[in-house]
């Protein structure tokens, strides 16, 4: 799939294959929030944004405890992630105003995990018909915003 708009993605890809190991930890030892797309660090999980988005405010909850399976997270944990989903879903409706949500993980390569050693909970707001021809038959995807923007609109909710 090609992006017209996301210059980032290449950086990103360049910086993860350079250093090998789990991006989640590193973003989170790194501590500079705006830089890594941090919009908040809550006591057993952070909400960052996705990198390459589905679309504009894709959001992610990725606790500190780098596992690799949601069944091994203990229950404090998944009950901050599903505190933050809804968070998270409460800022994209005041901020953006969209028509539906995916909210949910993937667990593994083959359901489709970017990152699959780490398990992290997907926050995307969802427009009627997002899902446009581009993305459809051109394989191609437009990004309207770029993620500084998101970045400033959404962290102040948090
Ligand atoms: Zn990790």
């Amino acid at each position: 799939m090609d992006y017209i708009f996301s210059p980032w993605r290449y950086q990103y890809i360049a910086t993860a294959n350079r250093e090998k190991g789990c991006i989640f930890c590193k973003v989170v030892a790194d501590n500079t929030n705006e830089q890594d797309y941090i919009v908040f660090r809550a006591s057993l999980n952070f909400i960052i944004l996705n990198l390459f988005p589905y679309s504009s405010g894709h959001l992610m909850i990725v606790p500190y405890k780098h596992e690799r399976s949601l069944a091994l997270l203990d229950q404090p944990t998944t009950t901050e992630m599903i505190e933050l989903s809804k968070k998270a879903q409460t800022a994209l409706e005041s901020e953006y105003h969209p028509d539906g949500f995916n909210i949910g993980i993937n667990l593994g390569h083959a359901a489709g995990a970017g990152v699959a050693e780490h398990v992290h909970m997907h926050v995307v707001p969802r427009w009627t018909g997002d899902a446009n021809f581009m993305s459809v038959i051109g394989e191609t995807r437009v990004l309207p915003e770029e993620l500084k923007t998101t970045y400033r609109r959404l962290s102040v909710y948090f």
